[in-house]
C-alpha cells in the first residue's frame, strides 16, 4: 500500500514537472486566487429558503460547468480537520468522487494539493454560508481552455452546519460540494447536481460525474 503510494505520488511530480517544462513562462506564472461559497438551505425553517451567494451558474444542468482543472487526474489531499467526525464528512466526500473513476484523489501527508478542513465561520452562526474553498490557479496555464489549478482549500463551517441542524450526511453533501470547486467545478443550474449553490440534499450525480470528465478528458 505505502510502495503505491509513493508510486503514484512520484508518477505524479514526475508528470507535473515534465509538463511544466514544456510551458516556457511557467516562471513568471502568477497565481490567482478565488473564493466559492456553499450557502446555507434553511430547511429547518419552513420550506428550504435558500439565500443567494455570489457564484452565478450557466449553462446545462446536464453538465456541471468547470473553470478550471488539476494538470494531472491524480490528485493529492490532506484532511486537516481535528475531530474524527469531521475526517469521516470529509473522507466519505473524497471517496465519492473518486468513485467516478475520473480523477484519483490520493491521500498525502506531505504537502497536498487539496487541503480539506473545518472551521467556524468568521461571520458567525447565523452566516448564510456553510462551505467555501479557496483555490488557486497560474494564469498562464491552461488545459481544455480550463485554468491549471495550484492548489484548493476547502472548509465546512461547523457553527453554520450545527445552527441549521444539518445531519450528518447533509455535512457531506457540503463536503462534496466544496471538494467539487476544489476539483475545478462551478456551479450547476439545476438542484439534482451536487454543485448546485445551495446544495443540502443533493449528493454527486450524473450532471457532476460528466462535468468532470469533460474537464479531464
Ligand atoms: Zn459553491
Amino acid at each position: 500500500m505505502n510502495n503505491r503510494l509513493m508510486g503514484s505520488l512520484l508518477t505524479f511530480v514526475a508528470v507535473a514537472a515534465g509538463l511544466s517544462f514544456a510551458v516556457p513562462s511557467h516562471a513568471s506564472a502568477k497565481i490567482v486566487t478565488d473564493v466559492d461559497k456553499t450557502a446555507v438551505v434553511k430547511t429547518a425553517t419552513s420550506f428550504g429558503t435558500a439565500k443567494s451567494d455570489d457564484g452565478a451558474a450557466t449553462g446545462s444542468a446536464s453538465l456541471t460547468p468547470a473553470a478550471k482543472r488539476w494538470q494531472a487526474t491524480t490528485i493529492s489531499y490532506k484532511i486537516a480537520s481535528g475531530s474524527s467526525y469531521y475526517k469521516s464528512v470529509w473522507s466519505s466526500a473524497v471517496k465519492t468522487w473518486n468513485r467516478t473513476g475520473v480523477v484519483r484523489l490520493v491521500k498525502t501527508s506531505g504537502k497536498a494539493d487539496i487541503t480539506l478542513s473545518t472551521s467556524n465561520s468568521p461571520m458567525g452562526k447565523n452566516d448564510s454560508t456553510v462551505g467555501i474553498t479557496y483555490s488557486s490557479y497560474y494564469n498562464n496555464k491552461t488545459l481544455n481552455s480550463l485554468a491549471v489549478m495550484a492548489n484548493a482549500k476547502s472548509y465546512v463551517y461547523k457553527n453554520v452546519a450545527n445552527r441549521y441542524h444539518y445531519s450528518k450526511k447533509e455535512r457531506t453533501n457540503v463536503a462534496e460540494h466544496e471538494l467539487g470547486h476544489a476539483l475545478g467545478l462551478e456551479h450547476n443550474v439545476g438542484k439534482g447536481s451536487v454543485m448546485y449553490y445551495a446544495t443540502r440534499d443533493q449528493s454527486v450525480s450524473k450532471p457532476d460525474v460528466n462535468g468532470l470528465a469533460h474537464s479531464y478528458r
